[in-house]
């Protein structure tokens, strides 16, 4: 992490406000995340299902904290969202391989309404796996209008993340930012 430090000293970290977890605080939280993981899985394989793009780097970094024979799969999804939150998505790549009979457990880089993943888990429960769980990085557990998030009922979560637009660490905006080590929040002036 110090040669991190030493990459990340301008240019595109610029751009961030304020840095939320940095390098070290990432990769402890999810070594603590795949121990547990390791504990609660233990005996069986469970199968990672990353929900691309946003968290490739979660993935990479958690599965190598599992010490478990697993697999991984992929699935790209967007939802639709105007001016009202309606849960619809659309499946742009679907898993590879049928899950009837496995341990999935869904890997999200953040939850904010939830919706993106209400949706998942219950299109993937209609597969016939023998369990569904979430793991997600970062959890918004946002209030909007005076009604908090359905609980999404995530068993791991890595973080609780404050109600703003965060970048880094697989999280874009516009495409960038995925690449960065670290999770911040950007400036307004990037915006505009
Ligand atoms: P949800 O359906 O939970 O509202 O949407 C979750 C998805 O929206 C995440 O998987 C992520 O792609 C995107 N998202 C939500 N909050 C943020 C954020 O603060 N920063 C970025 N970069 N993406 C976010
Ligand atoms: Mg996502
Ligand atoms: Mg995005």
């Amino acid at each position: 992490s110090e040669r991190y430090a030493k990459i990340w000293e301008g240019g595109l970290r610029g751009d961030l406000r304020e840095i939320l977890y940095d390098v070290d605080t990432l990769q402890s939280t999810i070594l603590d995340m795949g121990e547990q993981i390791t504990r609660d899985y233990a005996g069986k394989e469970p199968l990672l299902v990353a929900i691309l793009k946003g968290s490739y780097p979660f993935l990479a970094d958690l599965a190598r904290a599992i010490n478990l024979p697993l697999t991984v799969d992929f699935m790209a999804v967007s939802s639709y969202k105007g001016t009202k939150s309606t849960g619809v998505v659309r499946i742009l790549k679907d898993l590879d391989r049928s899950i009837s009979g496995r341990d999935v457990i869904i890997v999200e880089d953040i939850i904010d309404s939830g919706l993106t993943l209400q949706y998942l888990r219950e299109n993937l429960r209609g597969r016939g796996p023998a369990s569904v769980e979430i793991a997600a990085l970062l959890d918004k557990k946002v209030v909007r209008a005076g009604k908090p998030n359905e609980d999404m009922g995530a068993k791991y979560v890595g973080f609780e993340c404050p109600n703003e637009f965060v970048v880094g660490y697989g999280l874009d905006y516009n495409g960038r930012y995925r690449n960065l080590p670290f999770i911040g929040v950007l400036r307004e002036e990037v915006y505009s």
